[in-house]
Protein backbone atom coordinates (compact mmCIF):
# COMPACT_ATOMS: atom_id res chain seq x y z
CA UNK A 1 0.00 0.00 0.00
CA UNK A 2 0.56 3.50 -0.30
CA UNK A 3 1.92 5.88 2.93
CA UNK A 4 2.71 9.78 2.74
CA UNK A 5 6.00 9.95 4.21
CA UNK A 6 7.59 13.35 5.77
CA UNK A 7 11.43 12.98 4.93
CA UNK A 8 12.56 16.20 6.09
CA UNK A 9 11.41 20.07 6.72
CA UNK A 10 8.86 20.22 2.99
CA UNK A 11 10.17 17.02 1.32
CA UNK A 12 6.78 14.47 1.95
CA UNK A 13 7.00 11.53 -0.34
CA UNK A 14 4.71 8.70 -1.67
CA UNK A 15 6.05 5.30 -0.42
CA UNK A 16 5.43 1.75 -1.03
CA UNK A 17 4.86 -0.19 2.38
CA UNK A 18 3.81 -3.25 3.36
CA UNK A 19 -0.18 -3.50 4.37
CA UNK A 20 -0.39 -3.16 8.03
CA UNK A 21 -1.60 -6.85 9.42
CA UNK A 22 -4.31 -7.49 12.30
CA UNK A 23 -2.09 -7.93 15.97
CA UNK A 24 -5.09 -9.16 17.66
CA UNK A 25 -8.62 -10.24 17.67
CA UNK A 26 -10.40 -7.13 18.17
CA UNK A 27 -8.98 -4.71 15.55
CA UNK A 28 -10.14 -4.15 11.78
CA UNK A 29 -8.39 -3.80 9.12
CA UNK A 30 -9.63 -0.16 7.39
CA UNK A 31 -9.12 1.05 3.66
CA UNK A 32 -8.86 4.62 3.64
CA UNK A 33 -11.11 6.49 1.67
CA UNK A 34 -10.86 9.70 3.25
CA UNK A 35 -9.10 11.72 6.03
CA UNK A 36 -9.48 15.04 7.12
CA UNK A 37 -6.49 17.45 7.21
CA UNK A 38 -6.17 19.39 10.41
CA UNK A 39 -4.11 22.24 12.17
CA UNK A 40 -2.36 20.12 14.69
CA UNK A 41 -1.07 18.56 11.32
CA UNK A 42 1.30 21.02 10.72
CA UNK A 43 4.55 19.26 12.02
CA UNK A 44 4.42 17.11 9.30
CA UNK A 45 5.85 19.99 7.00
CA UNK A 46 8.21 21.01 9.01
CA UNK A 47 10.17 17.58 10.82
CA UNK A 48 14.07 17.93 10.29
CA UNK A 49 14.47 14.21 9.44
CA UNK A 50 12.44 11.19 8.19
CA UNK A 51 9.60 11.38 10.50
CA UNK A 52 8.97 7.80 12.74
CA UNK A 53 5.01 8.42 12.49
CA UNK A 54 2.53 8.86 10.14
CA UNK A 55 0.13 11.86 10.77
CA UNK A 56 -3.44 12.02 9.86
CA UNK A 57 -5.72 11.45 12.40
CA UNK A 58 -9.48 11.96 10.68
CA UNK A 59 -10.43 8.75 9.11
CA UNK A 60 -13.08 7.47 7.27
CA UNK A 61 -12.97 4.62 5.37
CA UNK A 62 -14.58 1.01 4.20
CA UNK A 63 -13.40 -2.08 6.48
CA UNK A 64 -11.59 -4.96 4.47
CA UNK A 65 -10.61 -7.14 7.48
CA UNK A 66 -11.80 -8.22 11.36
CA UNK A 67 -10.76 -9.84 13.94
CA UNK A 68 -12.18 -13.07 15.27
CA UNK A 69 -13.25 -11.14 18.17
CA UNK A 70 -15.29 -8.43 16.23
CA UNK A 71 -18.93 -9.18 16.02
CA UNK A 72 -20.62 -5.91 15.27
CA UNK A 73 -18.91 -5.28 11.84
CA UNK A 74 -17.61 -6.90 8.83
CA UNK A 75 -15.95 -6.25 6.13
CA UNK A 76 -17.50 -3.70 3.70
CA UNK A 77 -19.15 -1.97 5.82
CA UNK A 78 -18.69 1.76 6.01
CA UNK A 79 -16.84 3.35 9.25
CA UNK A 80 -15.44 6.85 10.80
CA UNK A 81 -12.57 5.88 13.15
CA UNK A 82 -12.40 8.05 16.70
CA UNK A 83 -8.21 8.67 17.20
CA UNK A 84 -8.16 8.49 20.31
CA UNK A 85 -7.35 4.63 21.61
CA UNK A 86 -7.23 4.08 24.87
CA UNK A 87 -6.76 0.80 27.06
CA UNK A 88 -10.66 -0.22 26.60
CA UNK A 89 -10.93 -1.89 29.86
CA UNK A 90 -11.18 1.28 32.51
CA UNK A 91 -14.30 2.58 32.98
CA UNK A 92 -14.01 5.67 30.65
CA UNK A 93 -13.31 3.34 28.12
CA UNK A 94 -15.90 0.81 28.66
CA UNK A 95 -18.03 4.18 28.12
CA UNK A 96 -16.08 4.57 24.49
CA UNK A 97 -14.66 7.89 26.45
CA UNK A 98 -11.01 7.06 25.25
CA UNK A 99 -9.78 10.55 25.71
CA UNK A 100 -10.43 9.99 29.47
CA UNK A 101 -8.78 6.76 29.45
CA UNK A 102 -7.34 5.85 33.13
CA UNK A 103 -4.45 4.46 31.44
CA UNK A 104 -3.55 6.62 29.16
CA UNK A 105 -3.96 7.38 25.40
CA UNK A 106 -2.67 6.56 22.44
CA UNK A 107 -3.32 8.21 19.35
CA UNK A 108 -3.70 6.01 16.16
CA UNK A 109 -2.73 8.29 13.43
CA UNK A 110 -1.62 6.47 9.95
CA UNK A 111 -4.24 8.37 8.07
CA UNK A 112 -2.36 9.93 5.15
CA UNK A 113 -2.33 6.27 3.83
CA UNK A 114 -4.26 3.71 1.74
CA UNK A 115 -4.77 1.26 5.01
CA UNK A 116 -5.15 1.31 8.64
CA UNK A 117 -5.60 -1.16 11.38
CA UNK A 118 -7.72 -0.21 14.57
CA UNK A 119 -8.96 -1.60 17.11
CA UNK A 120 -12.48 -2.21 16.44
CA UNK A 121 -14.43 -0.63 19.36
CA UNK A 122 -13.20 3.09 17.92
CA UNK A 123 -15.04 2.82 14.75
CA UNK A 124 -18.80 4.21 14.15
CA UNK A 125 -20.52 2.82 11.42
CA UNK A 126 -21.74 4.95 8.72
CA UNK A 127 -24.99 6.25 7.79
CA UNK A 128 -25.54 5.22 4.02
CA UNK A 129 -26.34 8.59 3.81
CA UNK A 130 -22.85 10.58 4.62
CA UNK A 131 -19.94 10.18 2.51
CA UNK A 132 -16.92 9.17 3.45
CA UNK A 133 -15.65 13.27 3.37
CA UNK A 134 -18.22 13.63 5.87
CA UNK A 135 -17.67 10.74 8.15
CA UNK A 136 -13.66 11.74 8.01
CA UNK A 137 -15.03 14.95 9.77
CA UNK A 138 -17.00 13.84 12.86
CA UNK A 139 -14.85 13.16 15.45
CA UNK A 140 -12.32 16.04 15.48
CA UNK A 141 -13.47 18.81 13.37
CA UNK A 142 -16.90 18.24 14.86
CA UNK A 143 -16.80 16.61 17.80
CA UNK A 144 -14.03 18.83 19.75
CA UNK A 145 -16.28 21.42 19.56
CA UNK A 146 -19.63 19.52 20.13
CA UNK A 147 -17.79 17.93 23.38
CA UNK A 148 -16.29 21.10 24.55
CA UNK A 149 -19.51 22.63 24.12
CA UNK A 150 -21.31 20.02 26.21
CA UNK A 151 -19.24 20.48 29.23
CA UNK A 152 -20.51 24.07 29.47
CA UNK A 153 -24.13 25.15 30.65
CA UNK A 154 -24.95 26.28 27.19
CA UNK A 155 -28.22 28.16 27.44
CA UNK A 156 -30.56 29.23 24.42
CA UNK A 157 -29.80 33.06 24.01
CA UNK A 158 -26.10 33.05 25.38
CA UNK A 159 -23.72 34.87 24.21
CA UNK A 160 -20.91 32.89 22.98
CA UNK A 161 -17.58 34.03 21.73
CA UNK A 162 -15.59 31.55 19.49
CA UNK A 163 -11.76 33.23 19.48
CA UNK A 164 -10.02 31.21 16.67
CA UNK A 165 -12.27 30.38 13.27
CA UNK A 166 -10.25 27.94 11.59
CA UNK A 167 -11.89 24.63 11.00
CA UNK A 168 -12.87 23.85 14.54
CA UNK A 169 -13.68 27.17 15.72
CA UNK A 170 -16.13 27.51 12.79
CA UNK A 171 -17.64 24.29 13.24
CA UNK A 172 -17.91 25.54 17.16
CA UNK A 173 -20.06 28.46 15.14
CA UNK A 174 -22.27 26.74 13.92
CA UNK A 175 -22.86 24.41 16.40
CA UNK A 176 -23.79 27.19 19.08
CA UNK A 177 -25.80 28.67 16.74
CA UNK A 178 -27.75 25.11 16.21
CA UNK A 179 -28.42 25.71 19.92
CA UNK A 180 -30.34 28.41 19.87
CA UNK A 181 -27.47 30.71 21.53
CA UNK A 182 -25.44 33.68 19.86
CA UNK A 183 -21.98 34.05 18.46
CA UNK A 184 -19.68 36.33 18.17
CA UNK A 185 -16.81 35.53 16.32
CA UNK A 186 -13.21 36.35 16.65
CA UNK A 187 -10.59 36.21 14.34
CA UNK A 188 -8.07 38.13 12.58
CA UNK A 189 -8.59 36.87 9.37
CA UNK A 190 -11.22 37.83 7.27
CA UNK A 191 -12.46 35.14 4.84
CA UNK A 192 -13.01 33.23 8.29
CA UNK A 193 -14.83 35.45 9.49
CA UNK A 194 -16.69 35.86 6.23
CA UNK A 195 -17.29 32.13 7.24
CA UNK A 196 -18.62 32.19 10.47
CA UNK A 197 -21.07 34.97 9.44
CA UNK A 198 -22.42 32.52 6.74
CA UNK A 199 -22.62 30.14 9.64
CA UNK A 200 -24.95 32.05 11.59
CA UNK A 201 -22.97 34.07 13.73
CA UNK A 202 -24.30 37.24 14.31
CA UNK A 203 -20.85 39.67 14.97
CA UNK A 204 -17.72 38.90 13.22
CA UNK A 205 -14.81 41.08 14.51
CA UNK A 206 -11.05 41.21 14.98
CA UNK A 207 -9.21 40.88 18.36
CA UNK A 208 -8.07 44.48 18.47
CA UNK A 209 -12.25 45.26 17.96
CA UNK A 210 -13.72 43.40 20.54
CA UNK A 211 -15.33 45.41 22.95
CA UNK A 212 -18.01 42.91 25.02
CA UNK A 213 -17.82 42.54 28.54
CA UNK A 214 -20.93 40.48 29.05
CA UNK A 215 -20.09 37.15 27.61
CA UNK A 216 -21.41 33.71 29.01
CA UNK A 217 -19.22 31.44 27.51
CA UNK A 218 -16.04 31.71 25.17
CA UNK A 219 -14.60 28.74 22.91
CA UNK A 220 -10.61 29.57 22.58
CA UNK A 221 -9.86 27.60 19.53
CA UNK A 222 -6.80 29.56 18.75
CA UNK A 223 -4.34 28.45 21.15
CA UNK A 224 -2.86 31.93 21.36
CA UNK A 225 -1.62 33.41 24.50
CA UNK A 226 -3.69 36.83 23.32
CA UNK A 227 -6.63 34.83 22.83
CA UNK A 228 -7.06 33.63 26.42
CA UNK A 229 -5.88 36.54 27.84
CA UNK A 230 -9.03 38.44 25.66
CA UNK A 231 -11.64 35.77 27.20
CA UNK A 232 -10.45 36.45 30.94
CA UNK A 233 -11.77 39.87 29.77
CA UNK A 234 -14.96 39.78 27.97
CA UNK A 235 -16.39 37.44 29.81
CA UNK A 236 -19.25 38.33 32.27
CA UNK A 237 -19.48 37.43 35.97
CA UNK A 238 -19.71 33.80 36.39
CA UNK A 239 -18.91 33.11 32.94
CA UNK A 240 -17.30 30.02 31.87
CA UNK A 241 -13.90 29.50 29.45
CA UNK A 242 -13.17 26.59 27.62
CA UNK A 243 -9.76 25.69 26.74
CA UNK A 244 -9.30 23.85 22.94
CA UNK A 245 -6.64 25.68 21.36
CA UNK A 246 -3.65 24.13 22.83
CA UNK A 247 -0.08 24.91 22.31
CA UNK A 248 0.74 27.82 24.40
CA UNK A 249 1.39 29.03 27.56
CA UNK A 250 -0.46 31.99 29.29
CA UNK A 251 -1.43 34.38 32.46
CA UNK A 252 -4.28 33.11 34.30
CA UNK A 253 -4.79 35.72 37.16
CA UNK A 254 -6.43 34.24 40.06
CA UNK A 255 -8.17 37.26 41.01
CA UNK A 256 -10.02 37.69 37.82
CA UNK A 257 -10.73 34.30 37.92
CA UNK A 258 -11.92 34.64 41.63
CA UNK A 259 -13.35 37.60 41.61
CA UNK A 260 -15.39 37.30 38.15
CA UNK A 261 -16.72 33.68 39.60
CA UNK A 262 -15.04 32.19 36.65
CA UNK A 263 -15.00 28.35 35.21
CA UNK A 264 -12.31 27.41 33.58
CA UNK A 265 -12.79 23.67 31.61
CA UNK A 266 -10.86 22.03 29.23
CA UNK A 267 -11.95 19.57 26.30
CA UNK A 268 -10.56 17.13 24.46
CA UNK A 269 -11.35 15.55 21.11
CA UNK A 270 -14.49 13.52 21.72
CA UNK A 271 -16.07 10.08 22.67
CA UNK A 272 -18.20 7.58 20.48
CA UNK A 273 -21.67 8.89 21.58
CA UNK A 274 -20.64 12.69 20.95
CA UNK A 275 -19.33 10.84 17.53
CA UNK A 276 -23.21 8.94 17.20
CA UNK A 277 -24.50 12.65 17.81
CA UNK A 278 -22.93 14.09 15.39
CA UNK A 279 -23.90 11.78 12.67
CA UNK A 280 -27.53 12.19 13.50
CA UNK A 281 -27.05 15.95 13.64
CA UNK A 282 -25.58 15.53 9.60
CA UNK A 283 -28.01 12.79 8.64
CA UNK A 284 -30.95 15.57 9.88
CA UNK A 285 -28.90 18.44 8.43
CA UNK A 286 -28.48 20.26 11.66
CA UNK A 287 -24.97 20.59 9.96
CA UNK A 288 -23.64 20.72 7.24
CA UNK A 289 -19.86 19.94 7.61
CA UNK A 290 -18.96 19.77 3.91
CA UNK A 291 -20.07 23.45 3.49
CA UNK A 292 -16.81 24.69 5.11
CA UNK A 293 -14.47 21.96 3.54
CA UNK A 294 -12.84 24.52 0.65
CA UNK A 295 -10.26 21.72 -0.85
CA UNK A 296 -9.86 18.16 -1.80
CA UNK A 297 -6.92 16.36 -2.69
CA UNK A 298 -6.01 13.34 -3.40
CA UNK A 299 -2.60 11.66 -1.70
CA UNK A 300 -0.31 12.14 -4.37
CA UNK A 301 -1.03 16.18 -4.35
CA UNK A 302 -0.74 16.42 -0.83
CA UNK A 303 2.92 15.85 -1.68
CA UNK A 304 2.91 19.43 -3.02
CA UNK A 305 0.07 20.87 -2.10
CA UNK A 306 0.55 20.30 2.06
CA UNK A 307 2.39 23.68 2.51
CA UNK A 308 -0.59 25.88 1.34
CA UNK A 309 -2.79 23.49 3.64
CA UNK A 310 -0.82 24.02 6.72
CA UNK A 311 -0.70 27.98 5.69
CA UNK A 312 -4.06 28.20 4.80
CA UNK A 313 -3.38 29.72 1.43
CA UNK A 314 -5.70 30.10 -1.35
CA UNK A 315 -8.74 30.81 0.49
CA UNK A 316 -8.25 27.55 2.21
CA UNK A 317 -10.97 26.77 5.36
CA UNK A 318 -10.38 23.09 6.08
CA UNK A 319 -9.11 20.21 3.22
CA UNK A 320 -9.32 16.50 3.13
CA UNK A 321 -7.88 13.83 1.64
CA UNK A 322 -10.13 12.01 -0.45
CA UNK A 323 -8.49 8.39 -1.93
CA UNK A 324 -12.01 7.21 -3.09
CA UNK A 325 -15.61 8.91 -2.27
CA UNK A 326 -17.74 6.75 -3.52
CA UNK A 327 -20.49 5.13 -1.44
CA UNK A 328 -19.84 1.57 -1.82
ZN1 LIG B 1 -6.99 17.29 14.81
ZN1 LIG C 1 -8.98 2.97 29.30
Amino acid sequence: MRQLQAFGPRDLRIVEVQDPVLSSEDEVLIDIRACGICGSDKWYWSVDRLAAKIAGHEVAGRIIAVGDEVHHLRAGDRVAINNVQGCGYCEACQQGRYVRCANGVVHIGNGFADKVVVPARNCLKLDDDLSYAEGSLIFDNWGTPYAAIKRTSLQQDDRVAVIGCGPIGLAAVALVKSFGARVIAIDPIPERLKAAALLGAEACMTPSEVTAADVDIVLECSGKAASYELAQSILRIGGTLVAIGEGTAFTLTPKVLIHKHLTFLGSLYSSMEDGKQIQDMIRNGVIRPMSMVTHQFTMGQLQTAFGDIVECRHGLIKAVMVNDNRKE
